[in-house]
């Protein structure tokens, strides 16, 4: 740990400046980073000992709370019994993760680890494609994801992803990657039903597959629920219809779990909330609780099986991954994965977000709140300018906001700055393991300061 005592915080907020390049953050906003030096619980401390409850787990992943000695030891134990070895071959810890995967997954999976979101994505495409073909199906290479979803930071996870600010200088990008609208059932037309709406844009996946030409579209890839685009929670018939969409069209489905699942959903992955049965599953963050980099994507055996052709020279899936599935990241996960289960942590996730919904009921009637929505533990609360138009609120106001909540004592975080036209949602993802204690300063301070802006108006 960092001695507090070696460094005044001026001196190392001046080499963090000199030499330290932080995520998407802009400039102007790195002249004070907060210097995190300890955690425990929901809790941060930065290096001026000012204490923050981290309603955001880091990002979207510390699930099971922060200083857990428990997954300390079993990274340690496992680096000094045998630290490292590829999966060329094979370690014990991955191979005990695997098997514990599918039994959380409930279903016939074979898993390939990664360390980051955006590289168990990027094998999720490379499978998807390579699969098609290995069928027979020559010319699937496109994908189909939804505007507003975030899908990873690599040139081909970024080309799924959604949100226009992300990409722009980027650009261009890979190809085949088209986009959908998301069932936004707040913005849905008016007099449209929130059910009759949801299926027009499951239908509009349907349209697109057909346009694009069925026999050109390799895989669907979507979240359980949009999250870092501003927690865009679908009717529970929506998946179900796509899901039937994909099947009968050959277009495999790709559920990205990197947030929704371990827990975060109030079951152990997101997708088991609208009983679907995805052809690959990728998840990362919560599967370490963010304390060692890992990854994974789960594919269903029967396409795992038409990789096994031995008498086709390139029939394997010829990725390789140097770190991923690293003994110590795997052990740590297995540990994190009991510990999740002997705590209950995912019912907890469910009551604990119903509580953190119920709390906020009131906040509806707030001038800034145009709607606010939930999935397990995680919260969206989207503002807005004004509550008859629904025009979004300013990003200066979703920032002002997030500000003073800081100041409080409390971190919440917003849907990016990257969704064109709609970067006003406050969004609320706390540890599973949150105490009483921290559910309730998270619903006192966020009122307060709510409270106050209605306050600093008049
Ligand atoms: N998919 C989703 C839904 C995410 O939220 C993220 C990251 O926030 C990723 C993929 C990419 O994960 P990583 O940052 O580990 O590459």
């Amino acid at each position: 740990m960092l001695e507090l005592n070696r460094y005044d915080t001026n001196e190392l907020k001046e080499k963090d400046k000199k030499h330290l390049w932080h995520n998407i953050t802009p400039y102007s906003e790195q002249d004070r980073p907060m210097i995190v030096t300890e955690a425990a619980g929901s809790w941060v401390t930065d290096s001026e000992g000012n204490r923050y409850l981290d309603a955001m787990s880091g990002l979207w992943c510390v699930n099971v709370g922060y200083g857990r000695q428990e997954l300390a030891d079993a990274a340690y134990k496992q680096l000094s019994t045998m630290p490292y070895f590829p999966l060329t071959q094979s370690h014990l810890p991955a191979i005990e993760l695997a098997e514990k995967l599918n039994e959380w997954l409930e279903g016939e999976y074979v898993i390939f680890f990664s360390n980051s979101g955006s590289e168990a994505n990027e094998v999720a495409f490379k499978i998807a494609r390579q699969y098609q073909q290995q069928i027979g199906q020559h010319n699937r290479f496109k994908f189909i994801s939804r505007y507003r979803a975030y899908h990873g930071s690599s040139l081909g996870a970024l080309s799924a992803t959604g949100q226009a600010q992300r990409k722009y200088k980027y650009e261009p990008l890979t190809s085949g990657f088209l986009h959908v609208a998301p069932p936004d059932s707040y913005r849905r037309p008016d007099g449209m039903s929130v059910e009759d709406f949801n299926l027009q844009c499951a239908n509009e996946i349907e349209r697109t597959i057909v346009w694009e030409g069925v026999e050109s579209v390799a895989a669907v890839i979507m979240e359980p629920v949009i999250t870092g685009g501003g927690i865009i929670v679908p009717e529970p018939s929506y998946l179900k219809r796509v899901e039937e969409i994909c099947n009968q069209y050959g277009v495999l489905l790709i559920i990205d779990e990197v947030i929704c699942g371990f827990g975060r959903s109030g079951r152990k992955f997101g997708h088991q909330n609208f009983s679907i049965q995805p052809d690959i599953v990728t998840m990362a963050k919560g599967l370490t609780s963010g304390y060692l980099p890992l990854s994974a994507t789960a594919v269903r055996k029967e396409i795992y099986d038409t990789f096994k052709d031995n008498t086709e020279m390139y029939s394997h899936l010829r990725h390789v991954n140097t770190f991923g599935g690293n003994p110590a990241s795997c052990a740590l996960a297995l540990a994190n994965l009991q510990l999740l289960e002997r705590e209950q942590l995912v019912a907890r996730a469910e009551v604990l977000g119903q509580r953190l919904r119920s709390a906020f009921d009131d906040l509806l009637e707030h001038p800034l709140v145009g709607d606010i929505r939930h999935f397990g533990f995680l919260l969206g609360i989207e503002l807005v300018a004004d509550k008859t138009t629904k025009a979004p609120a300013s990003v200066d106001v979703v920032k002002k906001i997030i500000g003073e909540c800081k100041r409080a004592g409390l971190i919440i975080g917003k849907n990016g700055d990257t969704v064109a036209g709609y970067n006003n949602v406050l969004t609320f993802s706390p540890p599973l393991a949150s105490t009483d204690d921290d559910m309730a300063f998270i619903i006192s301070t966020f009122k307060q300061v709510m409270a106050n802006q209605i306050a600093s108006a008049d």
